[in-house]
């Protein structure tokens, strides 16, 4: 059952000042082409929506934050995220690519410019993937200073060996950045010992470098990556060895507000298609919207996601403007999170048997938006990161 674009509920948060309604529509038109029955058909194999993918990176918009001195468009954060929240919002799934759009920051904000002129321009163009960063180890978990997976620096290259788990879309991207030990934890305290590094995985593959594909409850690209002996150049280093996590720190507020974003397009993809189903599907002899039992919950997801939106939008504008926003970026991931998921539980709801059905893509988009209550940082962390740095509560960790 596809629905046509005049079933959408008009937001609140975008009326006032939209200054992207050029690039909504675009996107919106873009994704129209890729149907519920496409991502469904992806979704039961697990297959990875590569010409969604080649869509988008033709149209530009993965390049998007990208400056134009490297080929890309240069346009501020808050444009991203609304082309991350108009292809949720389309029923189609933007964690396939979204690490496109941004882990390639470490490199702008600190790389050297050869680096920077190397691998920029081929980002954009799309002839080179940035899209798998390696952070999460088994053993370290959200304890990131913990990682154990060791860049070992000898004369004419390093040597890694470890493990990482959950990096996503590593089997579809050519580069990925890497956050390894240089030193160990007590020899470094200020910094944590860890560096950053941008490896060629079409070299690195078969030379020390595994990457095995992890099954989940949802089509996500995810793998484990293993490290064995691998050996690469030292120019794989992002700026000064020992500056690895809070390079990654700069860069994770402009990946919470996206991933806020594209909660927001689920969120609307969910109360859009509940708002129509439950004027259409009659129970009693009046449609199931009549009830109160059945609009209340929708109503809230809509109050919840307008209010979610407007932090996300706050976030975005603090961070196009250089303005330190990581309270503004954590709380907007955590409301965002929240708005979608609880519009994907009345979504639910409303469809009763049916939300079980594939065909109406409830269900796949519910355990989709499942995902980020945990990743890219669980809920308690946020409200740790709350307690702890506005609060001023003592650190529970
Ligand atoms: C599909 C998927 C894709 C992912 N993609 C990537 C990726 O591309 N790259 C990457 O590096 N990582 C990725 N991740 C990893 C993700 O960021 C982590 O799963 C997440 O940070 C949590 O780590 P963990 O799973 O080890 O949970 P743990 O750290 O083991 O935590 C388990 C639970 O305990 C809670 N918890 C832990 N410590 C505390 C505390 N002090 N106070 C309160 N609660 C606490 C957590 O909130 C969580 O709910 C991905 C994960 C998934 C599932």
């Amino acid at each position: 059952m596809e629905d046509k674009e005049d079933n959408r509920i008009p937001g609140l948060s975008n009326l006032e000042e939209d200054n992207w309604k050029d690039v909504r529509e675009s996107v919106k038109i873009l994704c129209g082409n890729f149907s519920g029955e496409y991502w469904r058909k992806l979704d039961n194999k697990r297959e990875y929506p590569e010409e969604f993918v080649e869509a988008l990176t033709k149209a530009g918009y993965l390049a998007c934050l990208i400056p134009e001195k490297y080929g890309g468009s240069g346009l501020p954060l808050q444009a991203a995220c609304v082309i991350l929240e108009e292809i949720q919002r389309s029923g189609g799934n933007g964690a396939a690519c979204h690490a496109q759009m941004y882990i390639m920051g470490a490199l702008l904000r600190h790389g050297s410019e050869k680096q920077k002129n190397e691998f920029l321009p081929k980002i954009a163009s799309g002839e080179l993937r940035l899209q798998a960063f390696g952070v999460t180890e088994p053993d370290a978990g959200t304890d990131t200073l913990s990682i154990k997976t060791k860049a070992e620096k000898k004369e004419n290259y390093y040597v890694i060996n470890g493990q990482k788990v959950w990096t996503s879309r590593a089997e579809y991207s050519d580069l990925m950045l890497l956050l390894a030990r240089t030193s160990t934890k007590s020899e470094d305290k200020r910094t944590g010992g860890l560096s950053l590094f941008l490896i060629d995985m079409r070299k690195a593959k078969e030379k020390g470098l595994n990457i095995k594909p992890i099954r989940t409850m949802i089509n996500h690209a995810t793998t484990e990556i293993f490290f064995d002996n691998l050996e690469i150049p030292h120019n794989s280093l992002i700026g000064e060895e020992g500056k690895g996590f809070k390079y990654i720190l700069d860069g994770m507020n402009a990946e919470r507000i996206l991933i806020a974003a594209e909660c927001i397009g689920d969120a609307k993809f969910f109360i859009d298609k509940s708002t129509l189903y439950a004027k259409n599907r009659k129970v009693f002899g009046r449609p199931i919207g009549q009830n109160q039992g059945v609009q209340f919950p929708i109503s809230r997801a809509y109050a919840d996601t307008e209010a979610a939106a407007l932090m996300v939008q706050k976030a975005a504008k603090l961070f196009d403007n250089n303005i330190s926003c990581g309270s503004e970026a954590n709380i907007a991931k955590l409301l965002a999170a929240d708005a979608s998921w609880k519009a994907g539980e009345s979504a639910m709801q409303t469809f009763g048997g049916y939300g079980f059905a594939e065909e109406y893509d409830i269900e796949r988009k519910f355990r989709e938006t499942r995902l980020y209550q945990i990743a890219p940082v669980s809920t308690n962390l946020i409200l740790a990161y709350i307690a702890q740095n506005i609060l001023g509560l003592k650190r529970s960790y």
